[in-house]
């Protein structure tokens, strides 16, 4: 263990006992190291399975493209719901998992799994007090109730998620079984021909490749909320707000994935936050919505029930003209907002005693204000107004004010597609094995589409399955034989050579064509087996053939007899180039 190889010639490419289904031109800067668990991303997921992962034994290498560590765990406001905590029981209140549970499947009409929703309020207790124990400064939020949450359950750390991040890198760094290497992107997954995961691939700052063998990968790498093709191919509708989102949420991860057959799920829902401010992109205090406060937009009309989850408003002032709307309150809600001051020490806002004059400030129709208004004061007489609001204050008086709001996204819901062990699932349900998958580069629990997102639900997804994935891939150590050999050296005389093999339902026919000593080419020019099975095996290993220089390859499960038949028939060929 803790080997690192520098191989010291210059090799066209390696290859594994296990024939690695990636194509690696390796250089004679190509580190090769090894370790029971590869863990890639260093944000809440990646930073929690690597600890759990090694608390079970595991010797973990920990791989972040950034300079450092956190991703956007490190942004978020570190708030995570938690039934059946201590710090519930010192404050006297008695939740539930199973409330928890169903509080979290409400928002998505419970639409979205619930066997991970339950896995997540079975163990979310659990990380509140672990993370308690590393040194994170739990205070339990019962100033309001959260929406959607029927109990006081919200757990803010005391720094927020930076804090929580530091704590988990603090810990990181004191464990002797876990190696950290930054601005290290993983760049891909090797495997086995029959797709076990057995390692990964990686850049150093340096440009040199690094070629990781390891038991378990775990992949933590976030969504894709960075990456402007993925955005704009599956959630179109948001791209156009400002993007508060961890720069390292590129995809990559889902990608991999996917090629290896793993199944994506709710790949258009999002977390968005509406408001924040258009100037400052300051998010804005929800709350002034919640007591009273309403969204207009450029044609001085409103257009949606304000007293939704701030991820839901998004969605709504994003859809509006130019992409933006105006925050409008009264004294009473100004009177109660304490970042009010702030607000005006920005400059970003507008006051007025009339709704003419505030909308002349603002440029919008003074008709047009003056009726909302009055519509709005007359649902408050009646309790129900437009898009059947029923929040709503207890009077609506001068001074108003109003800024000028939008959206901004934070991160992407959808995702690779695991089990509640966290192993990655093929499209038909089959575990990839070695692959385990946490947080947000897998299938959310918030919607199964679209804005709905309920606060807590992007940490307590990664730390939950980042605790599952640690454990599970510690627990798991298969022995992956790990030598390293480098590619056939032995030179054929130049030429093509048929040859002859015997597949299941008859006769493999290939052509094989020798330039410079070496093989450069393998052609099946006649099979019989079923086309389905044998023509991805064949694909794989001429290709293996080509790239090792040698019959030598590893048959592919599941295509054995048209393996060998190939083998056979590549031999018999190359008998003629001795
Ligand atoms: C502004 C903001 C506020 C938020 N507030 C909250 C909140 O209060 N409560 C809540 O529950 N959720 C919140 N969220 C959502 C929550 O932060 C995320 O859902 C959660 O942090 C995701 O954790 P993660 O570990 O999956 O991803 P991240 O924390 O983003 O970590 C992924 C890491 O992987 C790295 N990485 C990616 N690709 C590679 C690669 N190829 N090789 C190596 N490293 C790679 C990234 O650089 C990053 O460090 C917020 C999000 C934002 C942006």
């Amino acid at each position: 263990m803790n080997k690192i190889y520098k191989l010291s010639v210059v090799l066209l490419s390696i290859v594994m006992t296990f024939t690695l289904t990636l194509n690696i031109s390796a250089q004679d800067d190509t580190n090769i190291m090894e370790a029971d668990v590869v863990v890639i991303g260093g944000g809440g997921a990646g930073l929690v399975s690597a600890l759990k992962a090694s608390e079970n034994g595991a010797d973990v290498i920990l791989l972040e493209k950034m300079a450092y560590m956190g991703g956007a765990t490190m942004l978020s406001a570190g708030i995570i719901p938690a039934a059946g905590t201590s710090f519930q029981a010192e404050a006297g209140i008695v939740d539930t998992p199973e409330q928890l549970a169903l509080d979290i499947l409400r928002p998505s009409h419970y639409s979205v799994r619930q066997d991970l929703v339950d896995t997540i309020a079975l163990n979310a207790g659990d990380i509140v007090e672990w993370m308690d124990e590393l040194g994170v400064k739990w205070n339990l939020l019962t100033g309001f109730l959260y929406k959607g949450q029927s109990n006081y359950r919200m757990h803010q750390a005391e720094g927020q998620g930076a804090e929580i991040t530091k704590v988990l890198i603090d810990e990181i760094y004191a464990r002797d079984n876990i190696r950290v290497l930054l601005e290290t992107p993983g760049t891909g997954l090797l495997t086995t021909n029959d797709d076990r995961v057995i390692g990964v691939t990686a850049e150093n700052v340096s440009g040199e490749i690094i070629v990781i063998k390891a038991d378990n990968v775990i992949l933590a790498t976030s969504g894709f909320a960075a990456n402007d093709e993925m955005m704009k191919k599956y959630i179109p509708e948001i791209t156009a707000a400002y993007p508060r989102v961890a720069p390292g949420a590129t995809g990559e991860g889902i990608v991999w994935a996917v090629k290896l057959g793993a199944d994506v799920a709710n790949m258009d829902a999002y977390q968005g936050y509406a408001p924040i401010s258009n100037i400052t992109k300051d998010s804005l205090d929800l709350s002034m919505l919640y007591r009273g406060a309403i969204l207009v937009n450029t044609n001085t009309a409103r257009f949606t029930d304000e007293y939704l989850g701030y991820s839901e408003l998004s969605a709504h002032v994003i859809n509006q003209p130019g992409n933006i709307a105006y925050l409008v309150l009264d004294k009473n809600v100004a009177e109660g907002t304490s970042a009010l001051e702030k607000y005006e020490e920005d400059g970003i806002l507008f006051k007025a005693d009339t709704p003419a004059e505030l909308a002349e400030k603002i440029g919008l129709d003074s008709e047009g204000m003056k009726e909302v208004f009055a519509n709005y004061r007359e649902a408050i007489k009646v309790g129900e107004g437009r898009f059947n609001r029923t929040k709503l204050p207890e009077n609506w008086e001068a001074p108003f004010y109003a800024i000028e709001v939008t959206s901004d996204l934070r991160h992407t819901q959808g995702g690779i597609v695991i089990n509640t062990d966290a192993q990655v699932l093929k499209t038909d349900g089959e575990v990839i094995k070695g692959l385990y998958a946490a947080g947000g580069v897998t299938e959310g629990f918030s919607s199964s589409g679209g804005p709905a997102y309920m606060s807590g639900n992007g940490l307590l997804q990664a730390f939950v399955f980042g605790k599952i994935a640690g454990e599970n891939a510690a627990a798991n150590l298969i022995e992956v034989e790990k030598e390293v050999s480098a590619v056939s050296d032995k030179v054929y005389k130049d030429g093509t050579y048929t040859g002859l093999g015997r597949g299941l339902h008859g006769p493999i026919e290939v052509s094989v064509r020798v330039s410079n000593g070496k093989i450069k080419s393998v052609t099946v020019f006649s099979h019989e087996d079923t086309p389905e099975i044998a023509d991805s095996a064949i694909e794989k290993l001429s290709e293996k053939i080509e790239e090792i220089n040698s019959p030598d390859v590893e048959i592919v499960s599941g295509a054995t007899y048209t393996s060998n038949g190939l083998i056979e028939a590549v031999k018999d060929a190359l008998k003629n180039a001795e």
